[in-house]
C-alpha cells in the first residue's frame, strides 16, 4: 500500500502499521506534525471496508489534529490512530487495548492517544496499563465529549450571529446528524437555548430516547440533509458534505462536531458559492482537545474559559472569509499554517 504518494499524505512525520496476532489488533498510527509539541489525537475504532480506507482516514484525521491544535492555541502537534475492527465484535477488548498501548509506547511520547468514535475513556484506561502516553482518562480531565459539545454549541451561536445577526437560538430549527457522545450533549445545549431539533442516527433506540428528552423530531439517516432547517450540524462521521448531499441542503449554516466533514476541499468552495456559512470542523470541534490539554494540572474553569474562545476564533474566520470572499475552510487552514510555520 503506497503511503508517500497517497492522496491524503501531507508530509506526515511517521505512519506506523501495528499488528498483534494474539489480540487480533490491526491499527495504524499517524503522527502528522510535532513542531508545536507532541502529537495528540484520539484513537478511532471502525469497521473499515479496506486497509486503504483506514489509511486515508488516519492520514486526514492526523493532519486535522495538527491544524486543530494550532488554531486552538495549544502547544501540541497532531496525530491520530485507527483500529481496524467492528467495535461491537471485539472478543477481548482489554487485550486489544493493552496491545494498542504497547505500540503507542514504542513511539516514546511523540504521540498521545485518547478516545474517539468507537472507543471510550475506559478503553484508554486499559491502554494506560502499557503506556503513559494516553490522555482524557476518567479521574483526570475525563470524557472530552461534553467540552467538544460546548465548543460546538458556541460555534453554532457564532455562526448564527454572523449569518443571521441573532444572539439567541430561540425558535431556530437545527438538524443534528448523530446523537452519540458529542451529539447528545450538543442537543442538550441547543434545546436549553430554545432551538427546535430534528435528529437522526443509525441506532433507532437511542434516537427515540434523545427525541423524547429534547422534544425533537426524528428522521431517517438519509433524510437529515434535506430538512428545512436554519442550521445543519454534522455530528457523526466525515465526508458527509459531498457531491450527493450538497444539492440537498436547505440550511444556510453548517456547523457540527464531526471531523473531516468536507469530502474534498472543493466542497468548501461550493458551500461558499451557495451562500452557506461553513464552520470549519477542526475549529468548532476543538473543545475536547482543549480540555485534554489542561490534564497535567486540571482546572475545569480554565479549560472551559479556553473552550469558550472558539466563539471568537470562528468570528475572526467568518469575517476574514467574508472580507476576502473566500471559503472559511481556506482561511482557517491559512491561519493554522501561519501558527505552525512561525515555530
Ligand atoms: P460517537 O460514536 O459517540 O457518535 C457518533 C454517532 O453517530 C453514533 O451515535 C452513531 O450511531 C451515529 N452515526 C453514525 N453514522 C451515522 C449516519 N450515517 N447517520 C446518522 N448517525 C450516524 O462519536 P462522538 O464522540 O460523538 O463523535 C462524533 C464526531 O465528532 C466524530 O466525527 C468525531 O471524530 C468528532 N469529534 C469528537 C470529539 C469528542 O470529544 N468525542 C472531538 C472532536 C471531534
Amino acid at each position: 500500500m503506497a503511503v508517500f504518494n497517497h492522496p491524503a499524505y501531507d508530509e506526515h512525520e511517521q505512519v506506523v502499521f501495528c499488528r498483534d496476532e494474539a489480540s487480533g489488533l490491526k491499527a495504524i498510527i499517524a503522527v502528522h506534525n510535532t513542531r508545536l509539541g507532541a502529537a495528540f489525537g484520539g484513537c478511532r475504532m471502525w469497521n473499515y471496508a479496506s486497509d486503504d480506507e483506514a489509511l486515508t482516514d488516519v492520514l486526514r484525521l492526523a493532519r486535522g489534529m495538527t491544524y486543530k491544535n494550532a488554531l486552538a492555541g495549544l502547544a501540541m502537534g497532531g496525530g491520530k490512530a485507527v483500529i481496524i475492527a467492528d467495535p461491537t465484535q471485539v472478543a477481548d477488548r482489554a487485550a486489544l487495548f493493552r496491545a494498542f498501548g504497547r505500540f503507542v509506547n514504542q513511539l516514546g511520547g511523540s504521540y498521545y492517544s485518547a478516545e474517539d468514535v468507537g472507543t471510550s475513556p475506559a478503553d484508554l484506561k486499559i491502554a494506560s496499563e502499557t503506556t503513559p502516553f494516553v490522555a482524557g482518562l476518567e479521574g483526570k480531565s475525563g470524557d472530552p465529549s461534553p467540552f467538544t459539545a460546548l465548543g460546538t454549541y458556541l460555534g453554532i451561536k457564532a455562526a448564527v450571529k454572523h449569518k443571521l445577526g441573532r444572539d439567541s437560538l430561540k425558535g431556530l430549527k437545527i438538524a443534528v446528524q448523530g446523537i452519540g457522545h458529542v451529539g447528545y450533549h450538543l442537543c442538550r445545549h441547543l434545546y436549553a437555548d430554545g432551538a427546535e431539533l430534528v435528529i437522526s442516527d443509525i441506532h433507532p433506540q437511542a434516537l427515540a430516547q434523545v427525541a423524547k428528552e429534547f422534544n425533537a423530531i426524528t428522521v431517517a439517516p438519509q433524510e437529515i440533509y434535506s430538512q428545512d432547517v436554519d442550521v445543519f450540524a454534522p455530528c457523526a462521521l466525515g465526508a458527509t458534505l459531498n457531491d450527493t448531499t450538497l444539492p440537498l441542503l436547505q440550511a444556510s449554516i453548517i456547523a457540527g462536531c464531526a471531523n473531516n466533514q468536507l469530502a474534498e476541499p472543493r466542497h468548501g468552495e461550493q458551500l461558499q458559492q451557495l451562500g452557506i456559512l461553513y464552520a470549519p470542523d477542526y475549529v468548532i470541534n476543538a473543545g475536547g482537545i482543549i480540555n485534554v490539554s489542561f490534564e497535567a494540572a486540571y482546572d475545569v474553569n480554565k479549560a472551559t474559559a479556553k473552550v469558550e474562545q472558539i466563539y471568537q476564533t470562528l468570528m475572526t474566520i467568518f469575517r476574514e472569509a467574508e472580507a476576502q470572499n473566500r471559503p472559511t475552510a481556506e482561511i482557517a487552514d491559512e491561519m493554522a499554517r501561519k501558527i505552525i510555520n512561525a515555530q
